[in-house]
């Protein structure tokens, strides 16, 4: 009998510590809801566990269901159960022509060449994109939140990308060093990592990741890109996560072109060094000047899955990642996809699909995208409510479970989806609970 009182209350005072514990560390992310929701759970453990204690203190098996029912619970928690979801990739799909990218398309004006050559070839955007383009720019005003200080500050961000367009390729020494494929793979991920970066991998660049044609930037439009390249340097950087809390919005706005900028130094960097080494690289740099598709490129090195949202979720960083890369000849070690449950979260989670005022990221089954399975964005309603708002939305990536900063409780959180399917469904209720089926904003 003592035995069974003593883990009794050894049980609940963990389950209220938790709770209590739980509670600040809410307060340390600014989640009012979760804080008041956690004390909430903790008291009633407490006035439950302590109360049944109390009034039933008569029977050994009265008395060890509510730890048994813990312990039950928290190995079901933790449990290995059945294998994950990977993402599934026949690979046999075209390669993507940069000039139908979105981006690419909001450039071409009426009037212009490329606005009659592409609209002759694909008139099935024609009617969408001249809506979209009847909608202020970005950062101009009559959007939303258009403000003339702060937009100017976010324009001028990006002016400083534009001006790298320029450096991303370059002369390659003639003097080629003679180096180890795992001690230079060791300094170049060692380098950008103290220049920033959240985590690298390197990844087999593989050709259907690469556009067929220049959509945007300073090459030719339209002409062929070729990259044969063997490698993929790609690394992610996080996005503040009190930036993003503000989406949608300018604070959101800031946030990625800071990154952008940021993930275009590493990546000009990180390329000249390699061709000082003697060997080809050339970045890929934000806004115009993209070769490869940076998400199944991420995927390839182990960096994330592709969520419902339509971007990289990272393992350690969640939702809340831009992306960065320079691709090489240089010998190097090719890092494995990594898969932890992204798919089968995503697949009862739905929290972004709710949140999403645009109705842009579906509710429905994957789809197949070019040799993809995948949950495909509309990308012309999200980029015409970018619009209205004169800002990035984000409220997708502020929403998404895995979007919570890495603390203690998000990492042991982290830790037990990839396992266990009550893992999952707990947390996505859990979510919901303590943080709300919809965001408010
Ligand atoms: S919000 Fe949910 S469904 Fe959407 S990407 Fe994040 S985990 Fe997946
Ligand atoms: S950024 Fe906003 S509009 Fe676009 S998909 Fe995400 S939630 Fe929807």
């Amino acid at each position: 009998m003592k035995t069974i009182n003593l883990i009794n209350v050894t049980t609940g005072i963990i389950l209220g510590a938790i709770g209590f514990l739980f509670a600040i560390s809410s307060l340390y992310e600014k989640k009012l809801r979760a804080f008041y929701t956690a004390i909430a759970f903790a008291a009633i453990i407490l006035i439950v566990w302590f109360g049944y204690y109390h009034f039933l203190n008569f029977s050994v098996i009265l008395l060890s269901i509510p730890p048994a029912f813990a312990i039950l619970a928290v190995v079901l928690f933790f449990a290995p159960d059945g294998k994950i979801s990977e993402i599934e990739i026949s690979g046999s799909g075209d390669r993507v022509d940069e000039r139908d990218v979105m981006f690419a398309r909001e450039e071409y004006e009426p009037g212009d060449s490329k606005y009659d050559i592409y609209y002759s070839a694909k008139p099935q955007f024609k009617e969408i994109d001249d809506k979209i383009r009847k909608l202020p720019r970005l950062l101009s005003p009559g959007g939303k939140y258009y403000d003339p200080i702060r937009s100017g500050y976010i324009i001028s961000i990006f002016r400083s990308v534009k001006n790298l367009l320029n450096e991303v390729d370059g002369e390659i020494s003639a003097d080629r060093q003679a180096v180890d494929a795992a001690e230079v793979t060791v300094s170049i991920k060692k380098a950008i990592l103290e220049m920033g970066a959240g985590d690298v991998g390197i990844a087999r660049l593989n050709q259907n990741y690469v556009y067929s044609h220049v959509g945007r930037g300073p090459e030719k439009w339209g002409s062929e890109i070729v990259n044969s390249h063997k490698y993929a340097v790609i690394f992610t950087l996080e996005m503040d996560y009190y930036h993003v809390e503000g989406a949608p919005g300018l604070f959101m706005t800031e946030e990625s072109a800071a990154r952008y900028l940021q993930g275009a130094l590493i990546s000009v960097e990180i390329a000249r060094y390699i061709r000082n080494l003697g060997y080809p690289a050339r970045a890929h740099i934000s806004g115009s000047n993209y070769q490869i598709m940076l998400p199944p490129v991420a995927y390839d090195a182990g960096l994330g899955e592709l969520g419902r949202l339509g971007y990289n979720i990272s393992p350690r960083l969640g939702a809340r990642v831009r992306l960065g890369a320079v691709t090489t000849d240089l010998p190097l070690i090719a890092d494995k996809p990594k898969n932890f449950g992204v798919q089968d979260f995503c697949r009862k989670c739905l929290k972004c699909a709710v949140n999403c005022p645009s109705d842009a990221i579906p509710y429905g089954d994957k789809t197949d995208e070019r040799g993809v399975l995948k949950w495909q964005l509309n990308i012309e309603k999200c980029i015409r409510y970018w619009r209205i708002l004169g800002t990035d939305c984000g409220l997708c990536m502020k929403v998404c479970p895995y979007s919570h900063p890495p603390t203690l409780f998000h990492n042991i959180i982290r830790k037990a989806i990839p396992r266990s399917a009550t893992a999952r469904w707990i947390s996505i209720h859990g979510d919901d609970i303590f943080y709300g089926r919809k965001a408010k904003f």
